[in-house]
């Protein structure tokens, strides 16, 4: 049964629109299941022969020498084992902690979003004058202010004059702050060098034998940019317009004003050439001659971050005011879903978009969306409902396929909808009919999520199902290396003991019920071992499969399997793996097969899923996607740096388009103890939705912790499998450009073999016409997915723009650590195309323009002298710093090919909270703790002239925690965070703080905790003390000073800016 007949088109188009699956069937060869069936387990290419699992090293270290045949087939072999042995040593110091149910409690998955309730939201409006922000309006045309009623002004250059900053010589006579003295530092070591490890035993002579086609992969996905030259500001109107009156009254810098910069320019950016980008500078040279530009005169991140959550936090922010920029992601606000997005799920870089493509140009605005389709929201906010129609799908529009949303306008008394996007009518199928009130709203406009809220979900059709059939609940497959090197390290003890308790917190939606994925397992060095645990088998079988030139997999029934039904095998397989390959002396890896491997088994399955590859090394044995070692740090600053982040072989590439087509996302742990080409081994899961996460020198006794919570969080977390998103616009502009980790096989749907609630996606828009300023802009953003527990739905989230005539609108109402999350990831791709100098200086260069755009038409006219920065940007210069220095960027001499790799991926689909703390981190004054409350200590400025020698802070990066003690710090304070009474005998290497019983000891220990839940991942916590050689670490995150390696200090960069926006002006 279909919709009734003049339903107009709810079911037919969804084909079309997301008819990437019939391009993806088609390209990638015979449909699922075939290829696999084409294989069945027990065939002439391989002959069974009994392997005994049991057996001594040696029996099991001859049969993997060299196999005979292509497969060996293990059957019932393993009932000899021992069931329950104990685990390697190497697991155990620390470990044997099984997860107990409250570790998983804050993760358990929030209950199903119920139907929405006839009731009216809990958002609704209130009536009367405002009625028109409480939803959208009936009318484009009425309704909405073109300005929020509460702009905060931008800023200074129209009210008081701050007082000048230039008799600093008084109040800094010393032209530089003092230093505390350092001790003579080691060189700067990212990481400790890797400890008991026996040297390996020689790899085996590899077989000569297969070519390895090695071709040089352009680029991860797609190259759409090739690189950040800005568009050329033509010319500018020699007379901006006049300063704009409302700009009074915003809260004046409480630590001075910063607003005019009279230092001798000339100097400073002498100084700062001499410093930046190149070698790491000279100790300075007497710079007595010049001022010194007073810090505490120049914008602080601090005390905006402080100013933000003190005018913000205390009411909920309401998202139908349009055009109105949202609390700082670093202030704690409630949301009233009314119309638009929360800002958990999506933030803009400007909430008023410049009206012409010649103004947006003219300002270098970026126009980005950074998107977070399934954010967890906090606990006090509900989820977005779930909207069922029933058999005739979701309401969209017939011409754009836009979903169903606040902004379409109900006409002809109901009987039909004019689209908000592109203006096409459309019928209303008369099972969705409704009255329409005086104002031209539906009655049941509140009772509608679809009709008033910017977040929801709909049910998805068959339609909107992969070949029209409904889909299998997701498969996970745990893929372990079980080479020497993991091993050794105890990863393989660690992760098999992990998963006997964590495969009871498999992703589900209801917690009561038993999750619906399925899992699978294999483990592989330079082949692969698939194990048979169907429920009816007394003990585990292993089949190997060596032919790894040309992967299937062995077998299909008791593959995949579910948890409960065959727990009894699985455990007794999870407790024999480390046994059995605990002497091994392979050395050699394979990697692609892997994937491969489980590629196929989702296919034979027929089912979307992740694979959760556990993996060590170079994956050097003979093999296709074999690689080799091209780290070559000479390549490091020169043209060819690019090509070190460019695949080495185009065989990932290809094989993550078949992972997108078949849904099977791919999470990747690595343990390295070397180079192992992290820019190569990431493109599947970049490609595909997944996470990629890195362990180097990897030791059980002090890794186990942050693995393990990686682990736990990664695999329980909330995700949607085999999606697609599609960003639709309303006319004018639309969505040009996407980052993040996805694959595109057209220009318009962003394919994610996974989607987790981590994940953000960025979209940058561009002009196609003339915005109008009544209507504004509008973004539809609808995601596909596939839920665990197998149901097809969408995620819509819709987001209202004012569109504005006045620059100075813009610049009042934009985000810049949106703007900044934007700016790194354009240039974090940009370095695939272009020397890394390049992408540098055309970040530094688009915000000077920027910048130079505000002060030529927005401010009022001062001398060349003052900098003039937008209240809303007044910390660009200071994060894009940041950005600038950042080891992907700028790297320390020392600082490897694969963390700068790492990094790039990581940070690519960071949400804007993520990036804004890895930029710019968060240093805690500890001892100023008050222990009487719950707040945390005000954060100081992330420079080394803000530490006391008698404190203790706390420093958080989102990937890094680290726990500073000042020399000085007080015998009482040391005693209650370490319970020692000295400094000399707090101890540098422990990974967690002492259990200690006062309240001091109690705060500080929940603080971290909170620290970490917050984020994506674990944070490992250092302890940092005063002048030791770790201490080196710490200081790379106090981003406002100069660097080891030649990164400006904040207030070189300022002057730096300054001089590149007045050369801009002249
Ligand atoms: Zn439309």
């Amino acid at each position: 049964m279909r919709g009734p007949p003049t339903s107009g088109t709810p079911s037919a188009p969804a084909p079309q629109v997301y008819g990437h699956y019939k391009q993806s069937d088609a390209q990638n060869g015979p449909p699922p299941g075939a290829a696999a069936l084409q294989r069945p387990p027990v065939s002439q290419t391989y002959t069974p022969a009994a392997v005994n699992l049991s057996g001594t090293q040696a029996t099991y270290s001859q049969q993997f020498g060299a196999p005979p045949t292509s497969v060996q087939q293990v059957t019932n072999q393993m009932a000899g084992m021992q069931v329950g042995a104990a685990l390697p040593t190497t697991a155990a110091p620390g470990y044997g902690v099984p997860p107990v149910s409250a570790a998983y409690t804050s993760t358990v998955p929030p209950s199903f979003p119920p139907a929405f309730p006839g009731a009216l939201p809990p958002s609704r409006p209130p009536t009367g004058p405002q009625l028109s922000y409480g939803a959208p309006p009936p009318q484009a045309q009425s309704g909405f202010p073109n300005a929020p009623p509460s702009q905060p002004s931008s800023g200074f250059p129209g009210g008081p004059a701050p007082p000048p900053a230039s008799a600093p010589s008084q109040q800094y006579p010393g032209p530089v702050p003092h230093q505390p003295p350092v001790s003579q530092p080691s060189p700067f070591h990212a990481a400790p060098p890797p400890a008991g490890f026996p040297p390996q035993p020689g790899a085996p002579p590899s077989p000569a034998g297969m070519p390895v086609t090695q071709l040089h992969h352009q680029s991860m996905s797609q190259a759409n940019h090739v690189s950040l030259g800005p568009a050329q500001p033509g010319g500018m109107p020699p007379t901006g317009p006049p300063p704009q009156p409302g700009m009074q009254g915003y809260p004046p810098q409480q630590n001075g004003a910063f607003g005019q910069m009279r230092g001798p320019p000339q100097g400073y950016p002498a100084a700062y050439q001499q410093n930046y980008g190149g070698p790491p500078p000279p100790p300075a040279p007497a710079p007595a001659a010049q001022k010194r530009l007073d810090p505490d005169a120049i914008p602080s991140p601090i005390q905006v971050i402080e100013d933000d959550k003190a005018n913000k936090s205390g009411e909920p922010f309401t998202t139908g005011v349009r055009g109105q920029a949202p609390p700082l992601v670093t202030t704690n606000f409630q949301v009233r879903d009314q119309g638009n997005a929360s800002p958990h799920f999506v933030r803009c870089t400007a909430y008023n978009m410049p009206c012409t493509s010649d103004m947006a140009k003219q300002s270098q605005v970026p126009l980005a969306a950074v998107i977070k389709p399934l954010a967890t929201l906090p606990a006090d906010e509900a989820p977005p409902y779930l909207v069922d129609h029933g058999e005739s799908g979701p309401i969209r529009c017939n011409r754009c396929k836009a979903y169903m949303c606040p902004y379409m306008q109900f006409i002809e008394g109901g009987r039909r909808f004019q689209c908000a996007f592109c203006s096409c009518v459309t019928e209303v199928p008369p099972h969705y009919f409704q009255h329409l009130d005086h104002t031209g709203k539906r009655v049941d406009c509140y009772e509608r999520p679809e009709l008033s809220l910017g977040s929801y979900e709909f049910l998805a059709t068959v339609d909107y199902c992969k070949n029209n059939k409904v889909p299998q609940p997701p498969a996970f497959i745990f893929l372990i290396d079980v080479s020497y090197n993991a091993v050794k390290s105890g990863m393989v003890g660690i992760v098999c003991q992990e998963l006997k308790t964590l495969l009871d917190y498999l992703p589900r939606e209801n917690p009561e019920v038993e999750s619906n994925v399925r899992v699978g397992f294999v483990t592989y060095n330079k082949v692969l071992h698939f194990y048979n645990v169907k429920s009816t088998l007394a003990q585990p079988q292993m089949m190997v499969v060596s032919d790894v030139a040309d992967m299937f997999v062995p077998l299909l029934d008791g593959f995949l399997v579910s948890v409960s039904e065959s727990r009894v095998v699985i455990e007794s397989l999870l407790d024999k793996i480390p046994e059995m390959f605990a002497d091994t002396r392979e050395t050699e890896t394979v990697f692609a097969p892997v994937i491969q491997a489980g590629l196929d088994a989702l296919k034979a399955a027929d089912c979307a899923g992740k694979l959760f590859i556990f993996h060590t090394s170079l994956p050097i044995a003979e093999a296709p996607g074999k690689l080799k070692n091209r780290e070559d740090k000479k390549l490091v600053g020169t043209d060819k740096e690019k090509s070190l982040f460019q695949p080495q072989v185009s065989f990932y590439g290809n094989l993550a388009k078949e992972c997108v087509a078949q849904g099977c996302c791919v999470d990747l742990f690595l343990f390295p103890n070397q180079y192992v080409d992290v820019a190569t081994l990431a493109v599947v899961p970049v490609s595909t939705g997944g996470s990629v996460y890195k362990y180097r020198y990897f030791q059980a006794q002090t890794d186990q912790e942050r693995f393990l919570n990686d682990l736990r969080r990664d695999v329980q977390k909330q995700m949607g499998f085999d999606a697609v998103m599609r960003v639709r616009t309303s006319t004018g502009i639309r969505a040009t450009d996407f980052f993040g980790s996805f694959y595109m096989s057209n220009t318009t749907d962003v394919e994610l073999a996974g989607l987790d609630c981590d994940k953000t996606v960025t979209v940058e828009f561009r002009h196609d016409d003339k915005l109008s300023e009544e209507t504004g802009a509008l973004i539809q953003c609808a995601v596909l997915y596939t839920s665990c527990n197998g149901q097809r739905r969408l995620r819509i989230h819709n987001m209202a723009v004012n569109c504005c005539a006045q620059l100075a609108d813009l610049y009042r109402n934009c985000e810049t650590d949106t703007i900044i999350n934007f700016f790194t990831k354009y240039a974090y791709r940009s370095m695939l195309s272009s020397p890394t100098k390049t992408v540098r200086d055309s970040l530094v260069n688009q915000c000077a323009q920027i910048l130079a755009c505000y002060r030529k038409n927005c401010a009022s006219p001062s001398s060349a002298g003052q900098l003039i920065l937008p209240e809303c940007m007044k910390l660009l210069p200071v994060y894009l710093n940041c950005v600038l220095k950042s080891d992907v960027l700028h790297p320390a001499a020392d600082t490897s090919l694969d963390d700068r790799a790492y990094l790039r991926q990581l940070v690519s689909a960071m949400d804007v909270a993520e990036s804004h703390v890895f930029f710019y981190p968060r240093l805690l004054p500890l001892h100023k703790m008050d222990v009487e409350t719950d707040t945390l200590p005000v954060a100081v400025r992330d420079s080394e002239e803000r530490l006391s020698k008698g404190g203790l802070y706390l420093l958080e990066t989102g990937l890094h925690l680290f726990l500073w003690v000042g020399a000085n710090a007080q015998q009482e304070l040391l005693q209650n965070v370490f319970g020692v009474p000295a400094f000399g005998q707090i101890d540098p290497n422990m990974t967690s703080l002492p259990v200690l019983d006062n309240p001091y000891s109690k705060k500080l220990r929940g603080i971290v905790e909170s620290f970490r839940t917050q984020r994506p991942r674990y944070m490992k916590l250092l302890v940092v003390k005063q002048e030791d050689k770790l201490e080196l670490i710490f200081k790379h995150f106090l981003v406002e000073d100069k660097n080891g390696c030649g990164g400006a200090s904040y207030v070189d960069f300022l002057c730096h800016m300054h001089k590149e926006i007045r050369q801009l002006l002249s």
